[in-house]
């Protein structure tokens, strides 16, 4: 990022090339990644991927008895998630077979109070109509 000569200049560099883009405000969002070089995960055997280190159900990962939770497991971002993922890993690595289930993981959507009030309403009146439908 540069100080443009009408705002801000933007320096984008992308698999198809490089570009520039003047902008008043530039928000930057870039994505999350796993931090998982340089702990030894090689050498004790454990698959990585680009996306993170991949588990079965019981948070155990291609080794037997090392396990892995959380945003590193590379499948849902959320806290959560990374909380019943420990818990899970816990009972298993202590001798007790325990599993997560990512089909039930509930999450919600932030709206403004207006908005998330019709949003509401649109949905209840939906469900209605679905559970009053003849069909
Ligand atoms: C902006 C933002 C908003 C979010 N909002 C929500 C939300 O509303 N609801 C929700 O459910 N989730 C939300 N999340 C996701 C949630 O924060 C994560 O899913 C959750 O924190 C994952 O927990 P974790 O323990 O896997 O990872 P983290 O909470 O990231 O903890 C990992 C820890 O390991 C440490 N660490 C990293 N590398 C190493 C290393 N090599 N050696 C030692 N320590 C290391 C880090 O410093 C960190 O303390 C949000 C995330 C972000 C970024």
């Amino acid at each position: 990022m540069d100080a443009g000569q009408n705002g801000l200049l933007a320096s984008i560099t992308a698999p198809g090339g490089e570009a520039t883009a003047e902008a008043d405000r530039i928000l930057v969002a870039v994505g999350r990644w796993p931090n998982i070089e340089n702990l030894g995960l090689e050498v004790a055997g454990v698959r990585c991927e680009r996306t993170g280190i991949p588990v079965n159900s019981q948070m155990e990962t291609n080794v037997p008895g090392v396990y892995a939770i959380g945003d590193v497991t590379g499948t849902s971002p959320l806290a959560h998630v990374a909380m019943r993922g420990g818990e899970v890993a816990v009972k298993n690595a202590l001798g007790r077979v325990a599993r997560i289930d990512l089909k039930t993981v509930p999450w919600c959507v932030y709206f403004r109070l207006e908005e998330s009030q019709y949003l509401f309403a649109m949905v209840s009146i939906l469900l209605h109509s679905l559970s009053t439908s003849p069909i």
